[in-house]
């Protein structure tokens, strides 16, 4: 079969390689729709980051460069391993593409998505979903009964929001706010529309992003060249501030603002991945005791994010701003992404 590797910086090809075999306990599963996530273009870009280069393997997979990318894919089972008997062939699921020991303290609380050797499929091995097929476990496979497999590739990413908004403790009757408009701002915005938050504020100096905000839910849309942002938020919550601030953006302004624009015993949710060492002033926290919390990728999150997509609580097709072959994956998905970065939200990509 195909599959779209990343060989090392700047450099993804079209691999022949062989088909993964279905072993006792796992699901094979043809993909049918895998998005391009920001990951994928930092990897591409300024990688090996997650990708484990020649000289360090991945600890629990042994696998290095080349590596097959894709982590935001939904398909159909094409086979079922020995004891799987819960999954029929034909049926559409999409796959929590994790990579866990199972033994360290996290994955001892349930928060395997911190787990101290995580790895993630189509980043750190156990090919990808820029490919024809997947194995998987079955514990990582998830029904996504009558759902579309191109909504399915929309789990992931909407699972990443999901997961902060509800460590946040965040609440219907609570004002949010998001900042940045990017591709996880904007499904942290659908996520907290969908679990029925009616105030959401969004954060976002691109023109494009701020219609797509709107779209996604947000109330008001304040632009940080022309508004002074914490006085503005002050204002729309009548000087309390925000309950819960997202932090999207991974900029030491925008965190300093976000801070500073929660209520006091508020909770501000950092969600981005920074490439530098923040600055905090740590008595915009203590006078006003803040809470400042870190969130990664998703845990326990698909189930109750299909079951709100079914409910029509959120629909990701505001979110599918293209679709191509894998054979476009580079030109037609990372480059497009890379040059027209604010019109775009997600490519999926048809890896057959
Ligand atoms: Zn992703
Ligand atoms: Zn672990």
């Amino acid at each position: 079969m195909k599959a779209a590797r990343f060989h090392g910086r700047g450099d993804i090809r079209i691999d022949e390689v062989p088909e993964p075999v279905v072993r006792p306990g796992t699901v094979k599963v043809e993909v049918e729709w895998c998005g391009i996530c920001g990951t994928d273009l930092h990897e591409y870009l300024e990688g090996p980051i997650f990708a484990p280069p020649a000289d360090a393997p991945h600890p629990l997979t042994g696998e290095t460069v080349p590596i097959t990318l894709g982590h935001e894919f939904a398909g159909v089972v094409a086979e079922l391993g020995e004891g799987v008997t819960d999954l029929r062939v034909g049926d559409r699921v999409v796959v929590e593409p994790y990579i866990v020991c199972g033994r360290c303290d996290a994955c001892t609380q349930g928060r395997y998505n911190v787990c101290q050797s995580l790895g993630f499929v189509g980043l750190s091995g156990m090919g990808g979903g820029f490919s024809q097929y997947v194995v998987a476990e079955r514990r990582w496979i998830h029904p996504l009964g009558e759902l579309g497999t191109d909504v399915g590739a929309l789990v992931e990413p909407l699972a990443v929001a999901y997961h902060a908004v509800r460590l946040a403790g965040t609440r219907p009757d609570h004002t949010a706010v998001v900042f940045g408009a990017g591709p996880i701002g904007l499904v942290t915005t659908a996520a907290l529309r969908a679990v029925g938050v009616e105030e959401v504020i969004v954060v976002e100096p691109a023109d494009v992003r701020k219609e797509k905000a709107s779209v996604a839910g947000a109330g008001a849309v304040l632009d940080p060249r022309s508004t002074d942002v914490t006085a503005e938020i002050m204002e729309l919550t009548k000087g309390r501030g925000a309950d819960v601030t997202f932090e999207c953006a991974g900029v030491d302004a925008v965190l300093k603002t976000a801070i500073q624009s929660t209520r006091v015993g508020g909770t501000c949710v950092n969600v981005a991945i920074w490439g530098h060492e923040a600055s905090v002033a740590m008595n915009d926290l203590v006078f006003r005791e803040v809470n400042v919390l870190g969130s990664l990728a998703y845990a326990d999150d698909h189930r109750p994010v299909i079951d709100l997509i079914a409910r029509g609580k959120v629909d990701p097709h505001q979110f599918i701003t293209g679709r191509i072959g894998l054979d476009d994956l580079v030109v037609g998905g990372f480059q497009e992404l890379i040059e027209n970065k604010e019109s775009n939200v997600k490519i999926l990509v048809q890896p057959r």
